[in-house]
């Protein structure tokens, strides 16, 4: 296999590369400097590559697990083949730096293997002298991956493990602000799946509703904002297409009294600053026992003090508008006096990128823009708490529910705690670090249903019931 070029950036339609007549760049948030021309897919594009999907879907639903796997695996090998220029290529066009690519890099292998080795299951569910009653599961058609800007490269790998592993097609749409390595990943597996099976497409604001509305996608897959998934049900609706939705969060992490401060802090950092905050699992909210509040706070603060933006796993923010959003909540709590324990209460202005440096804000009201909205930014308010059913309460006050993180020695006190918390993943002594072996979904306005671990792929396929009379 030649190796990939990763200045030059297609669709890919039924095993092709496709070019179009209208370009864009995007953007490299270190400098602002327009990256690689990539093409702007037209309805035409989107009409071939659903009629391409449906028909390659015709042979590879019949398709073997094992040869499904055997070509997962092979794809995700290639993958780490040229590592060095998918990091480079991420780190541009997502502003990660250079560790944090890496990881990215790392994490689309491990799913794309991982998931493609979970076998799905079947029930019987009824077995007597009369008849046999067995529910399987069957793939749906020609899924659709709409992906957001943190992680080009690992969300498309992930729906893509998860659609063909199950049997079905795929057409991964990456966002504008990151088309570029989602793309090469879908022209990449061309060397190990049918034309038809994996492809991608990219382009302005109007294709995402064009494909929500497309009759001939059966099911979509969207990671993104909770304002945009709401769009897609509505958009989803007169076609009645399968929706998995995975949005926005919250996320509380909650530190109770008898832990130990210095172990835990490195991993409290990484969950609230890893990528500059742009993690949908992100701690956005940490709340901290009183009796540790003071020490807890001065030693979460000494170790974030030397963070850089732009280096280690601290991006510059994304694009212009995520730039924006932030800026407003930085300037909303300067404006109401919190205090900033970190950061300067303004965020980084440099002349170019859009570097923001770390924020830590103590006991801002928790009515306030920062404790209520996701920054999804590099800003986090440390909270105290007393009682028990008082942190749950708070944790569990917002319409969001994507994860939480909680920190406890005692075993019962943790359970008992982590069993009250209304999240879709909760770690319990761990940081926020989604696994692909575990189904991830938000409860409430964070998602629904969910994807990975078998429970996930279920998501990608319809139960069928089969009624055996015994003769
Ligand atoms: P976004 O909702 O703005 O965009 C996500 C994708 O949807 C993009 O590809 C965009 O082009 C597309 N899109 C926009 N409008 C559409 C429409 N009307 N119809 C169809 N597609 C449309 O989200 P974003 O700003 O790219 O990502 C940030 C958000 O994603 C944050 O809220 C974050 O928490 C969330 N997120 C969630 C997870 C998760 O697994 N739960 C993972 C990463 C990010």
């Amino acid at each position: 296999m030649s190796k990939l070029n990763f200045d030059t950036y297609y669709n890919v339609i039924n095993g092709q590369l496709k070019g179009s007549d209208e370009q864009y760049f995007s953007i490299n948030p270190f400098n602002e400097e327009k990256l690689w021309p990539v093409p702007v897919a037209t309805a035409e594009d989107l009409d071939e590559a659903v009629n391409a999907g449906n028909a390659a879907f015709g042979k590879w639903q019949h398709s073997s697990v094992e040869e499904r796997r055997r070509r997962c695996n092979e794809f995700a090998d290639s993958l780490l083949a040229q590592k060095n220029d998918w990091v480079e290529a991420i780190s541009k066009e997502t502003g990660q730096p250079k560790e944090l690519a890496e990881g990215e890099v790392d994490a689309a292998h491990e799913w794309l293997t991982t998931i493609s080795n979970i076998d799905l299951p079947e029930y019987i569910t009824h077995d007597d002298e009369e008849v046999k009653v067995v529910t399987k599961y069957f793939p749906l058609g020609v899924v659709a991956g709409i992906c957001p800007w943190n992680f080009p490269v690992f969300l498309a790998a992930a729906k893509i493990a998860s659609a063909v592993s199950t049997g079905n097609t795929i057409i991964i749409k990456p966002s504008p602000y990151t088309p570029y390595t989602a793309l090469k990943l879908a022209e990449l597996a061309q060397h190990f799946f049918p034309p038809g099976v994996i492809q991608a497409l990219g382009g302005h604001d109007n294709l995402g509703p064009w494909i929500t509305k497309h009759p001939g996608i059966a099911k979509i897959s969207f990671t993104g904002s909770s304002a945009t998934g709401k769009k897609i049900v509505a958009a989803a609706a007169p076609t009645l297409k399968h929706v998995t939705l995975e949005l926005g969060g919250n996320d509380a992490a909650i530190v109770c009294p008898d832990v130990d401060i210095d172990a835990i802090i490195p991993t409290v950092v990484d969950d609230a600053f890893s990528h500059a905050g742009q993690v949908c699992v992100a701690a956005k909210r940490i709340y901290v026992h009183e009796s540790i509040y003071n020490e807890f706070i001065e030693k979460f603060a000494a170790a974030c003090k030397n963070l850089t933006p732009g280096q280690r796993y601290l991006s510059p923010i994304q694009n212009k508008m995520q730039y924006d959003k932030i800026k407003a909540i930085f300037e909303n709590s300067r404006s109401q006096q919190h205090e900033f324990v970190l950061g300067n209460a303004e965020p980084e202005t440099k002349k170019r990128g859009y570097f923001m440096s770390p924020a830590i804000v103590s006991r801002p009201p928790e009515q306030s823009r920062l404790v209520q909205e996701e920054p999804f930014g590099p800003i986090v308010p440390v909270l105290v708490w007393k009682d028990e059913e008082d942190v749950i309460r708070r944790a569990n006050d917002t319409d969001q529910g994507l994860g939480a993180t909680l920190w406890c020695r005692d075993p019962e006190r943790a359970e008992r705690i982590a069993m009250r918390l209304e999240a879709g993943s909760v770690w319990v002594n761990r940081g926020a670090m989604p696994m692909p072996t575990a189904l991830f979904g938000g409860v409430k306005q964070s998602g629904l249903g969910g994807e990975w671990g078998p429970l996930g792929l279920l998501n990608y396929c319809s139960a069928r019931t089969f009624h055996f009379a015994k003769q």
